[in-house]
């Protein structure tokens, strides 16, 4: 058995939907469940007009509204061939769009846009696409069926980027889809989408359709799962942004995992979790080139060939730091920093104490930063009246490199070759910082240099 998921990009057109359905034929002797996004654009899209919509601008609601309407229709109208099946897919597109139009205009009425209200609002780009996908497959004489995540994937109410609650998950999992694949039907399962115990909709973070089909193919016990995207695999850098990156055969869970979390959007950071668990590997294929091998991603590496595997780079990120003399010495001053940003809702990125322990910083998503300040000015305020902390500092427009690898684990002088390279280039590291699993050097440099501090440690590294 085998789960699939396709990306945005995958089932975006007339033209990458027709793909879909060739790659699925060529895959029937398995048992196959399908996860996907929602068509490339239309999230973003969703958001946005939820924006528009508090703004009370329904004549750019309804414009955008009908943008998505048609980028559905278009794609029905080509691909499905039933006229029956059409016209009633053409009616349930209907339908949610119509209440889709609904909450953009119960949003505007109340002047009021929730984590809660904007889940609901994406949740309708999934819906459309694999209600769609669901009956172009029928169309084509794959039996299928559409299968709402929100019937199987229990969360918390944490909007946004909802917890998964396994224990309920994994059972539904089971109960709902292993009875479709007995009847030899296809379930096309909306990524990214979940909801709570009370019933309301939830979303996983952005980009969680990958995960979406982790939770599905371990719960399952999957042979693998397979991630289908717009690239042959997981590269040695972002090849829309780097010159000379290229595809990485093999890659262990920890790399991915490490790579990911700091920039490497072709797979989503929790997707590694539940396939980990239960040691099922993780393939990132091709649509537009599916006979290449593309990345496996297990719980092997191949050390011999790379020490670094790769060079990723995640940016929106702010530099926060506190000094002070009289932070030397003193028990739980990090434990209270820690705590400060935890109630602040900050995401900590990455950690970095001077051995003085005069100083400490930590990098957190800008958009975290106000909330983080505010609950350090009040947690230090003492301290910074008796002048124990001199201040707390924040640099916003940087970002982290990071240097990713396991061969890099007891290999000396890679730290020197990366910061040779970063110093040839002109450019000035802000901060450093490496676990003691040296898995990963991450580095803090501004945001104008990001592009340049990634192609110059790719170079010097010979990953090309
Ligand atoms: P999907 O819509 O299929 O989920 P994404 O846009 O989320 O696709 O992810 C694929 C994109 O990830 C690629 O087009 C590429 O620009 C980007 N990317 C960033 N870093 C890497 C990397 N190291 N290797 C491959 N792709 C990467
Ligand atoms: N459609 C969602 C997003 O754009 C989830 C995904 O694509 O994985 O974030
Ligand atoms: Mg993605």
């Amino acid at each position: 058995m085998l789960t699939m998921k396709f990306g945005g990009t995958s089932v975006g057109d007339t033209e990458r939907l027709r793909e879909v359905v060739t790659i699925v034929r060529s895959h029937r002797s398995r048992r196959l469940v399908l996860v996907a996004s929602a068509m490339s654009g239309v999230t973003n899209l969703l958001l946005e007009t939820a924006q528009i919509a508090v703004q009370r601008d329904r004549t750019r609601v309804a414009q955008n509204v009908e943008t998505i309407k048609r980028r559905h229709l278009d794609a029905v109208e080509a691909l499905l061939r039933d006229p029956e099946r059409r016209d009633r897919l053409i009616r349930d597109h209907e339908r949610l769009i119509g209440e889709l139009a609904n909450l953009y205009y119960g949003v505007g009425l109340l002047k009021e846009l929730t984590a809660r209200s904007l889940d609901a609002i994406a949740s309708f780009g999934e819906v459309l696409s694999c209600s769609q996908i669901s009956e172009i497959l029928a169309d084509h004489d794959i039996p299928s069926e559409f299968v709402d995540a929100r019937k199987i994937i229990r969360t918390d109410s944490q909007f946004g980027e909802a917890a998964v609650d396994f224990a309920a998950t994994d059972g539904n999992v089971r109960d709902l889809l292993l009875p479709i694949l007995d009847r030899s039907v296809v379930p096309v399962v909306t990524g990214f989408i979940a909801s709570t115990e009370d019933g309301l909709t939830t979303t996983l973070g952005r980009s969680g359709s990958d995960y979406t089909a982790s939770i599905l193919g371990a719960a399952l016990g999957c042979e693998e799962i397979w991630i289908w995207t717009d690239v042959d695999g997981v590269m040695t850098a972002d090849p829309h942004h780097v010159n000379g990156a290229i595809v990485l055969p093999a890659i262990s869970y920890r790399e991915a995992a490490e790579m990911s979390y700091f920039g490497a959007k072709v797979i989503h950071p929790k997707t590694m979790v539940p396939a980990i668990a239960d040691n099922i590997p993780i393939r990132i294929k091709n649509t537009f080139n599916p006979s290449h091998a593309g990345t496996l991603i297990s719980a092997t590496t191949d050390l011999t060939k790379r020490v670094v595997k790769a060079v990723t780079s995640i940016d929106n990120l702010s530099l926060v730091s506190i000094e002070g003399n009289g932070m030397i010495g003193v028990p739980g001053v990090s434990a209270r920093i820690f705590s400060a940003l935890a109630r602040g809702r900050a995401n900590v990125m990455m950690i970095s104490q001077s051995s003085s322990e005069h100083n400490i910083c930590v990098v957190i998503p800008q958009k975290d930063c106000s909330g983080a300040i505010r609950e350090l000015r009040s947690e230090l305020a003492a301290d910074i009246s008796r002048k124990a902390v001199d201040d707390i500092k924040v640099m916003d427009d940087i970002c982290i490199v990071a240097v990713v690898g396991e061969g890099m684990r007891g290999t000396p002088g890679i730290a020197g070759r990366i910061f040779t390279a970063v110093a040839k280039a002109g450019i000035n590291v802000v901060a450093i910082a490496q676990g003691s699993s040296e898995l990963n050097v991450s580095l803090v440099v501004k945001r104008a240099e990001e592009r340049k501090a990634v192609q110059a440690i790719h170079d010097s590294f010979h990953l090309a």
